[in-house]
């Protein structure tokens, strides 16, 4: 028996803390192989998770930053080790869930590895919950619903699947309009009142375009208005942040859910970005209208450019 640790992604967002909080409670009602599950988190949960775990009663997942050797792990809502745990490599997979691309994902020995392209790992991790014959209660549901709807901005992301859109029914059984209840899971993110440094850095993943290493954030908000009067300002935070990861570039998707779209900067070397995106560098950023996703409409052209 061991005590296996589960979490998503560094900067992680409501998706990565809700499969790694709910998936471990799961696992341990059924004792899964044995072992118990603990969840932690890869860095300060987002404000909206932290409320929705408060109003639960639930703790929030432990804060780690790095995994001893041999240390049993699950990774949920990631698989690439830029964007997980320090000493990943020499740590044991013992799975994975997950809905992104896979990386440079390789183990020495089998393990579970369940990823498939839904809207959520929550999504996925719903599915779970009847293949290992647990029914969810209120609170599980709800803490699922809520990452469903946050990664698939509403269901309006074109990441989401009919899977997720019957998942989104999960409303009914806790009493909430699934598309009201997302949306006002959304609006407990201070996003309105973010820096430049929290717009750039909060949602932010690395990759390895052509050897290039590239940042792409994301900064969802209700109003991208705001945002476009700080563009100064915004450069500087993206230049000081890509230096500080040793980055060769930086991709910021200022993404505005009610206009749906994303206003598109980019700073240093963005070759691949520009070639992927099919845009030029421009001061104040590119208007791409209908691009709210990133793994699949921002990060996926990129590399599949080189
Ligand atoms: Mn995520
Ligand atoms: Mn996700």
């Amino acid at each position: 028996m061991a005590n296996v640790l589960v979490f998503g992604h560094q900067n992680p967002d409501n998706d990565a803390i809700m499969s790694a909080v709910v998936l471990s409670q799961l696992l341990n009602q059924v004792e899964y192989a044995g072992n118990t599950y603990e969840a932690c988190a890869l860095g300060q949960l987002p404000a909206e998770s932290a409320k929705l775990l408060a109003d639960a009663g639930i703790a929030e997942p432990r804060v780690i930053e790095s995994v001893e050797a041999g240390q049993l792990v699950v990774l949920t809502d990631h698989n690439e080790s830029a964007q997980s745990v320090a000493g990943l490599k020499d740590a044991t997979v013992f799975g994975v869930v997950d809905h992104h691309r896979i990386g440079d994902f390789e183990t020495a020995g089998p393990l579970h590895y369940i990823c498939l392209p839904w809207g959520s790992s929550c999504t996925i991790v719903t599915k779970l919950a009847g293949v290992l014959g647990v029914e969810l209660s209120d609170v599980q549901a709800k803490l699922l619903l809520s990452a469903m709807m946050t990664d698939t901005l509403m269901l309006k992301s074109p990441t989401t699947t009919d899977v997720d859109r019957a998942v989104a029914k999960l409303g009914e059984q806790v009493g909430v309009d699934p598309v009201k209840f997302g949306m006002e899971v959304f609006l407990t993110r201070p996003s309105g009142s973010f820096t430049a440094a929290e717009m750039v850095g909060n949602d932010i993943k690395m990759f390895e375009p052509a050897g290039k290493k590239l940042l792409i954030g994301q900064y969802e908000t209700v109003d991208k208005s705001r945002a476009l009067g700080m563009i100064d300002e915004i450069r500087e935070a993206m230049r000081a942040y890509a230096a500080e990861k040793g980055a060769d570039g930086i991709v910021l998707c200022i993404t505005d859910i009610m206009e749906e779209g994303s206003q598109v900067l980019l700073e240093g070397e963005t070759e691949a970005a520009q070639k992927g995106l099919g845009i030029a560098d421009e001061h104040d950023g590119v208007w791409m209208p209908g691009v709210l996703s990133r793994k699949k409409q921002v990060a996926a052209p990129i590399m599949a450019a080189c």
